[in-house]
């Protein structure tokens, strides 16, 4: 620990009591490293503040001190968003002790959660009060609120309810020179200026520590139905999906799974089995939902729809879960793919999006062209094809030595990959955000005009770069971007 970081501790601990400032390395060993086990960095204390006067003196004190802080919620980033840098320099900030649901008001559909709050605890509050927060993923019972608003995080509903950004009615934070800014009033008109909040969401911990957000509720679920259909392609399959949305708003979730990434989860999860008994190259899961008690229930809804689908080809086959036990196991085969590839040994991640009507050509066509320009290897990929945004994965050879690969190959297929995504007018980050691992890559596909403002944004805010270094864009040493 340096002297600077060591008396910014005695500090933290003097003010606040010790149970905010933990320096027992085991106890901070886990939260070095990233969920996917990429990134490995060094944290000499790791700060937990339990109320946003807390972090504001917090923020204050390591901004005097020079000390960078990196905040950190469930620690679920997929791109090694809040791990500390390798060389110790920064420490730690843990948001898990401002875990407080401020208000929950059914009436106005709003609720107000702390940053440290966990998506499945908000998730269920929601529902108690016959209210759902319809967002979801498979890091549900460790992803937090702040995490979730850094990162805006999208998820399996994004095709009916948006991402993060359109759920945030209100963001409190604490910027980089600590102070707070007092945004959670949730107001429907205001437009005095740049919107903070907007600016606050997706900014990754670069721009200010977000200590509670006041997030949208949309109403209960009186009845969902989950299916799942085999069909020939991609195409087939935002075919089936507009022909769905001509006749009904219900669907939330259009999920597209190829066969291989089926039979990976199927052998890597105990006791789940294919939904249909016959084979097809591309499956879709399906959830409608009704909330009103009048309307078509949603099961009857699906099983019409997907009969006409049938009828014109659009699916071969498909199946309605016959029961909430086996509409979860449906579920549990999609949110198992991550865990799944990634027992599956050494694999390219790359979460991008182009625009939706290209992406079934997209998914084609861009993985046949990684498998042939790097023999050996399987692209596959799934995810929200509604979005037009798919997990693209290049799996290594089998047999390969995984560090090797990763050093070897990966910086080519990555770049190879993106090329392609960027000459379809696309995104290289969809929905996880830039962290460190995607950073040289926005450094170099730009574009110039958006890269350019974004640092001005950051060397504005934050020129001491006290805020997560080394995340998103970068700040050279003395508030000069590089
Ligand atoms: C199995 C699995 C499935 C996933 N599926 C999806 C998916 O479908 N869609 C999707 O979008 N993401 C998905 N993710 C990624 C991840 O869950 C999200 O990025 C989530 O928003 C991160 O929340 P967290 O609390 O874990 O944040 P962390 O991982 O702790 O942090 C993420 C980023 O936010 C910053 N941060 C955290 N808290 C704060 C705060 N209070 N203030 C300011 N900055 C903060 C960190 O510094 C870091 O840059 C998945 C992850 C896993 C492991």
């Amino acid at each position: 620990m340096t002297p600077a970081q060591a008396q910014l501790v005695e500090q933290i601990r003097g003010s606040f009591g010790p149970k905010t400032a933990v320096t027992d390395p085991e106890a901070i060993a886990p939260w070095l490293t990233d969920w996917r086990g990429r990134f490995h960095g060094s944290a000499p204390a790791m700060l937990a503040p339990a109320t946003t006067a807390e972090v504001a003196a917090i923020v204050r004190l390591a901004g005097d001190a020079g000390v960078p802080l990196v905040p950190q919620g469930g620690n679920t980033s997929m791109v090694g968003g809040a791990t500390p840098p390798a060389d110790g320099s920064a420490l730690l900030l843990t948001t898990r002790r401002m875990n407080r649901i401020r208000a929950l008001s059914p009436e106005s559909n709003l609720a107000v959660a702390e940053a440290g709050v966990i998506l499945a605890d908000l998730r269920a509050a929601a529902e108690r009060e016959g209210r759902r927060f319809p967002l979801d993923l498979g890091a549900r019972g460790s992803a937090t609120i702040g995490g979730l608003v850094s990162t805006n995080a999208g998820g399996t509903q994004v095709l009916r309810f948006g991402t993060m950004r359109s759920l945030v009615a209100g963001v409190e934070a604490v910027l980089p020179d600590g102070s707070v800014h007092e945004g959670l009033a949730p107001l429907k008109k205001d437009n005095r200026g740049y919107d903070l909040n907007q600016l606050l969401i997706g900014a990754e911990g670069t721009l200010g520590i977000v200590t509670a957000a006041t997030l949208r509720l949309v109403p209960g679920m009186v009845s969902r139905a989950v299916a799942w259909a085999g069909l020939e392609s991609p195409a087939r399959a935002l075919a089936l999906l507009r022909s769905i949305e001509a006749r009904t708003d219900a669907v939330e979730s259009f999920e597209i799974v190829p066969d291989a990434t089926l039979a990976l989860v199927l052998g890597h999860v105990p006791g789940l089995r294919a939904p249909l008994e016959t084979r097809h190259p591309w499956h879709v899961l399906i959830e409608a939902v009704a909330t009103d008690p009048g309307a078509e229930p949603p099961t009857a809804l699906l099983e019409r729809l997907l009969g006409t689908a049938i009828e014109e080809e659009l699916a071969g086959d498909a199946v309605i879960a016959a029961s909430e036990a086996q509409a979860e196991s449906f579920w549990r085969i999609r949110h198992s793919i991550s865990e799944a590839e990634r027992a599956a040994g050494p694999a390219l991640q790359h979460d991008i999006s182009v625009p939706v009507d290209d992406m079934p050509r997209f998914m084609v066509e861009g993985g046949a062209a990684a498998e042939a320009r790097f023999p050996g290897t399987h692209a596959v990929a799934y995810g929200h094809l509604g979005d037009g945004n798919v997990h693209f994965h290049v799996r290594a050879p089998a047999g390969a030595d995984p560090a090797r690969w990763y050093v070897e190959q990966g910086p080519a297929i990555t770049r190879f990959v993106h090329d392609m995504v960027v000459a379809a007018g696309g995104s290289i980050s969809a929905e996880h955000g830039i962290g460190q691992m995607k950073r040289a890559e926005l450094e170099r596909l730009g574009p110039v005009a958006r890269l350019s403002a974004l640092r001005a944004i950051k060397g504005a805010l934050d020129p001491r770069g006290i805020l997560n270094p080394g995340k998103l864009v970068a700040l050279a040493p003395g508030g000069r971007t590089p």
